[in-house]
């Protein structure tokens, strides 16, 4: 196909595909953040379910499991803030390393299981597209796979070794 000259995308003619590979660990890092944002939003609606809910005659959030399960989901989505934090400082600076691939499969695998987590802490509820922890869980599902899919960023990292 012919493209006119000013309609050109990028700063050279041939190089797109190689010009787009530069902006790559910009877009690993929305996933990352999509998915920081994702595991955050999934354990606060689940905290206020388990206030709520009451089984036996107490909130779910007392069951010694529920504050167990909580509590490892509050830890993975703390240690992914804080490596999100550090991707963040590296791509702002312009250094491109496979940090940013790290990044992307981590937190979108960590933010896969604490949305499963936290929809099976809402019970049948969390089955019903009604209730918003079940749109995340269906949602999180295809951040694994784009943008290059958690598999490809091992092999990314896996190059690196
Ligand atoms: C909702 C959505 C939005 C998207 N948006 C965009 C977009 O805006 N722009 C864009 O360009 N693309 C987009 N994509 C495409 C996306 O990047 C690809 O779907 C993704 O990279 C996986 O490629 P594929 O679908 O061809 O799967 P395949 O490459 O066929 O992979 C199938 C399976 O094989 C595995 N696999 C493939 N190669 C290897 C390997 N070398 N080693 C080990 N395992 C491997 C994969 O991990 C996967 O599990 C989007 C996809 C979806 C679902």
């Amino acid at each position: 196909m012919r493209v006119p000259r000013e309609n050109l995308l990028g700063t050279e003619e041939g190089k797109g595909f190689y010009q787009l590979m530069q902006q790559l660990p910009q877009e690993r890092m929305i996933i990352a953040l999509g998915a920081l944002a994702a595991m955050e939003r999934a354990i606060g609606l689940t905290v206020e379910y388990v206030r709520n809910r009451k089984v036996f005659g107490a909130p779910l959030l007392d069951m010694q499991n529920t504050r167990f399960k909580l509590a490892e989901c509050k830890t993975n989505a703390t240690i992914a803030r804080t490596f999100v934090n550090e991707c963040m400082g590296k791509v702002l600076r312009g250094e491109l390393d496979p940090g940013t691939a790290h990044g992307q499969w981590w937190c979108t695998q960590r933010a896969c299981e604490i949305i499963d987590e936290c929809l099976q802490l809402h019970g049948g509820y969390g089955y019903m597209m009604e209730y918003p922890i079940a749109r995340m869980y269906v949602n999180a599902r295809v951040s694994k796979i784009f943008g290059g899919s958690n598999e490809i960023m091992k092999e990314l990292i896996a190059r690196e070794l």
